[in-house]
């Protein structure tokens, strides 16, 4: 069997950058028009995802032919468009209508100032992005095209920051359209926002999500070689602060050698399958001997998508989270809104899971200990624990809706904990925008899950964008919300949602 090792990078993508004309302008024109796209498209090098110059479109047939073969590029993960000059619509309608690949209306200019006291008709013809774009924006709204549209001069930060957002999401497009993802055992019986339709997620997002059983997992565990244990342990003590219990010489390092065949042996079954996203279920853990935490905890900071309790929506946003992350400080994890504080002006939500938070939250380094887990009948499980790392975070949800796929992000606050000498797991503590009970209002009248994606590598835009191209709702909870407007936006939603998918 070929092992796949899980990639988490945006070095094998590239997106391509496109520039409208027409045959009109005659030789001369044409050819500083593809000069100067040339050096547009030159002026985004540097962004994460490689930006590739394609020759100047002025005709129907090849427009189409540059949608499929962008179509049939598995790296190919996106399109840049510029009307640099003006290209009659009507050329565009095949190539719109064939092009799967999300799409960045870049409505920029070659130049920045107007050479005012030189400006002839000749400079006229050749700089009509203004009207050029407008063409383009018309017939990409009349097909209804998905789409981001970003305006300004290349050199400006603002406008390489949201080409990069863009390039972030279509890069999380790309990993979900080819994602695997592993469910041992089932949905955690009687729970209701972990369920949801898997056909539908394979349509909608591409993954494909199918079950195997604990057992076969539990058979690669005892097939781990002896050895590879040896050095999986060997890297924890030198990575974490292990507890003296858990070392060599402690009367429980048993439990951290069955940890890392735990680890050893799922790494196997998810490389052997291709997976990059997995979910686990603490009522169904066969022959396993504790439930995974180490282990689950290092997958997901290592890129993997995964969420407990069966929970494979969560999974599939942890994945793609950590794609769109990718390069950046900061991580995704699986997260719970577990308890607050609720000192007046001052309320905090404490988030964390029985032991599945990923250790990429923290900059600190980690403890890992053993403690007993009140649930599940199993050994008690190894863990690493630790608080996220204060600062800017989001914390996004799937909920399933019956007729469609509900996401909803609430920007919040990571901030200081106490000292937590008694919470044996990994978690984070943070303030909601805009305010703890206009969040937590906002999120129940949503229907939002209680596990959520944190990502603390991006931020609400890039999420945005993703929903964008997914074609899927998105409520957001930040600064400017409120309970009577989010409230709106829901019933209206509700509507056209429904009729977005046709009667
Ligand atoms: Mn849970």
């Amino acid at each position: 069997m070929t092992r796949t090792p899980l990639a988490t990078s945006l070095d094998a993508y590239e997106v391509w950058f496109v520039t409208g004309s027409q045959s009109l302008y005659g030789e001369e024109t044409l050819r500083q028009v593809a000069d100067q796209s040339r050096q547009v498209a030159a002026g985004l090098d540097g962004l994460p995802v490689k930006v590739v110059w394609k020759p100047v479109l002025i005709e129907p047939d090849g427009i189409r032919r540059l949608a499929l073969d962008a179509n049939a590029r598995d790296d190919v993960i996106g399109i840049v468009a510029w009307m640099h000059t003006f290209s009659p619509a009507k050329m565009w309608i095949a190539g719109l209508d064939a092009l799967q690949k999300p799409l960045l209306h870049l409505h920029t200019q070659a130049n920045i100032e107007l050479p005012w006291a030189d400006i002839d008709f000749d400079f006229m013809n050749l700089n009509q992005a203004a009207h050029g774009d407008r063409e383009f924006g018309y017939i990409q709204t009349r097909l209804g095209v998905a789409r981001k549209t970003v305006v300004g001069h290349v050199s400006d930060p603002a406008v390489r920051r949201q080409v990069e957002d863009w390039q972030r999401a279509a890069a999380g497009w790309a990993a979900s359209r080819s994602l695997r993802l592993a469910r041992f055992g089932d949905n955690m019986r009687y729970v209701a926002v972990t369920e949801g339709d898997k056909t539908e997620a394979e349509l909608r997002f591409g993954v494909q999500v199918n079950t195997w059983g604990v057992n076969e997992l539990a058979d690669a565990v005892a097939a781990v070689d002896a050895a590879d244990v040896d050095d999986l342990v060997a890297e924890y003590l030198e990575t974490y602060d292990v507890v003296p219990e858990l070392q060599r010489d402690g009367d429980r390092h048993p439990s951290l050698r069955d940890g890392a065949a735990i680890e050893l042996g799922l790494r196997s079954f998810l490389e052997d399958g291709g997976f990059g996203a997995f979910t686990t279920s603490f009522e169904d853990l066969g022959a396993l001997t504790q439930l995974p935490g180490l282990a689950v905890q290092r997958l997901m900071a290592e890129g993997y998508g995964f969420g407990a309790e069966g929970d494979w929506k969560t999974a599939i946003l942890v994945r793609i989270a950590n794609v769109m992350g990718a390069g950046l400080p900061g991580g995704a994890s699986l997260m719970e809104d577990y308890t607050y504080d609720l000192v007046a002006g001052d309320e905090k939500i404490l988030g964390a899971h029985m032991l599945e938070v990923a250790p990429s939250l923290t900059t600190a380094r980690p403890r890992l200990e053993i403690h007993p887990l009140g649930i599940g009948g199993k050994d008690d499980p190894v863990r690493l624990v630790f608080t996220a790392d204060p600062g800017p975070a989001l914390v996004v949800a799937m909920s399933d809706m019956r007729d469609r796929f509900r996401l909803v992000a609430n920007v919040v606050q990571n901030v200081d904990a106490p000292d937590l000498p008694r919470l044996p797991v990994g978690r984070a503590v943070w303030k909601p925008q805009p305010d703890f009970a206009t969040s937590a209002a906002c999120w129940l009248t949503a229907g939002a899950a209680h596990h959520t994606v944190m990502t603390t590598a991006v931020g609400l835009d890039v999420f945005r964008d993703f929903a964008e191209i997914a074609k899927t709702e998105l409520l957001v909870i930040d600064e400017g919300t409120t309970v009577r407007d989010f409230q709106r936006e829901i019933r209206w939603n509700q509507a056209y949602y429904r009729l977005a998918q046709g009667l």
